[in-house]
């Protein structure tokens, strides 16, 4: 006992100063004293968790970083304090040391919003009580790490088990997701109605569209995007929950997009500056999970209304007179996503920067699932690929039908950026995978670009 609480102060102290060093060396510190703590002390998540409440839980593919910036937000709108691992360090090191800067010990400290990795959730709630779980999606990302999505549902649901007093916030519309709920405890769904970007048929990727019971491929009305919609079995009949809060009326705005909040005995209109479909999800999993953490509806229209993504969304810049956005793709659906965000009718000069290190997923076979029809369809001026997995890259785009005299590989990243910027157009769009990131950003930075943080890519996508 006495040894216990002598490695878990020790643990803490060496984060600490884990953390303090970073900062004095002028070094972002999102990981690695957690990383430390847990080094010295394994069971400190649950330590540091001890004086949290609530404590609210995000998981799930997509969605995460900005569904839980979003809910953090919030929460402090409303006048709580709130220790939240916004950078989107999302595994355990990632949680402890979050949790390292904003825990003060026990009694009424402050509410904890957590983003964390699927993968890593059975690790987390094992030590943390939870008292939300909130899961976005289950799309098809980092494949050799999640194998199926059967089993990473599966292990959700293992995960899940663990705190089976916690209250479940799931989508609706994923059929994965929805099948988490039903082992008896308190589940609510949100969920978003017809669209008029919906499609009766899948143009994205199919996956994860069979009934979870009987294996049978769903009916749906219609998708959102991936395999999330409005579905039924046709063999058992199990089909998707009702929303107890819901996006209804979803319509594409000159800058972002607004829909209908719709909750137990009222609407209220939101509006927001983020780009696409699937933000609307994001406004919807943290507004409800505001309103069950009694955030005002007039709180969460004014903040949604400001709300802009966190970096590595699209982050907008300048450069050279340029305008330009830089976005993290990490699966197939993100990525058809960020091209229908950011691809429009201004010819364009893109660097698409593909790695294939642990944090990207080492399996790169997911660039072949991306639809990519909003950049072929697109005035693309030059499409260059860099990155160590540069030329799977370019092949891909070569059986898409990219014109060759158009494609460029160039595996270094800094050159790949001189060369785009020497382009006759005025609008860079660079995607870039996980590790490639902050080496972007710095080259960028470099280079004498300017981060535009209230810039948002331009439009101009056919409705
Ligand atoms: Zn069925």
């Amino acid at each position: 006992m006495m040894f216990k609480l002598i490695l878990c102060s020790l643990a803490v102290f060496l984060g600490r100063l884990a953390a303090l060093l970073c900062r004095l060396a002028g070094r972002e510190a999102t990981s690695l004293p957690g990383y430390i703590a847990l080094k010295v002390y394994p069971g400190l998540l649950g330590q540091l968790a001890r004086g949290l409440s609530p404590v609210i839980i995000v998981t799930g593919t997509n969605g995460k970083t900005t569904t839980s910036n979003l809910l953090a937000r919030l929460l402090a709108a409303q006048g709580r304090q709130v220790v939240s691992n916004g950078e989107g360090a999302n595994m355990p090191a990632g949680v402890a040391t979050a949790l390292l800067k904003g825990a003060r010990g026990k009694g009424h400290g402050p509410a904890a919003v957590l983003e964390v990795d699927e993968g890593s959730l059975g690790i987390v709630l094992r030590q943390v009580s939870a008292h939300l779980v909130v899961v976005t999606n289950l799309l098809r990302d980092q494949l050799d790490r999640y194998h199926e999505l059967d089993q990473l549902a599966s292990s959700i649901k293992g995960a899940l088990a663990q705190v089976p007093e916690a209250r479940l916030l799931l989508n609706a519309d994923d059929p994965l997701v929805a099948s988490l709920g039903g082992d008896g405890r308190e589940v609510i769904y949100y969920s978003l109605e017809r669209t008029p970007l919906s499609r009766t048929r899948p143009a994205d990727v199919l996956e994860g569209h069979l009934c979870p019971s009987c294996r049978v491929p769903l009916a749906y009305t219609y998708y959102h995007y991936g395999h999330l919609g409005s579905y039924r079995c046709p063999h058992c009949g199990w089909a998707r929950p009702e929303g107890a809060f819901r996006g209804e009326d979803f319509h594409r705005e000159e800058d972002g997009f607004s829909l209908d909040f719709v909750f137990n005995d009222g609407r209220i209109r939101l509006t927001s500056p983020l780009p696409g479909v699937y933000n609307a999800y994001n406004v919807l999993a943290a507004g409800s999970a505001g309103m069950l953490l009694g955030v005002e509806p007039s709180v969460i229209r004014e903040v949604v209304k400001d709300f802009r993504p966190g970096r590595g969304r699209v982050e907008g810049f300048r450069l050279a007179g340029k305008e330009g956005v830089l976005v993290l793709v990490k699966n197939p659906v993100g990525m058809a996503e960020a091209l229908r965000t950011v691809a429009g009718n201004r010819p364009a000069a893109y660097v698409v920067a593909i790695n294939d290190l642990a944090a990207d997923g080492r399996d790169v076979s997911w660039l072949w699932d991306v639809d990519l029809e909003p950049l072929l369809k697109s005035p693309y001026a030059r499409i260059i690929c860099s990155g160590l997995r540069a030329w799977d890259m370019a092949v891909c785009l070569k059986y898409s039908g990219v014109s060759l005299e158009a494609l460029r590989v160039i595996p270094d990243l800094e050159a790949a950026l001189r060369e785009a910027v020497e382009e006759p157009v005025d609008y860079l769009i660079i995607l870039s995978t996980y590790t490639n990131l902050a080496l972007c950003r710095r080259l960028l930075k470099g280079m004498g670009a300017q981060s535009e943080a209230a810039y948002m890519p331009p439009v101009s996508r056919p409705a």
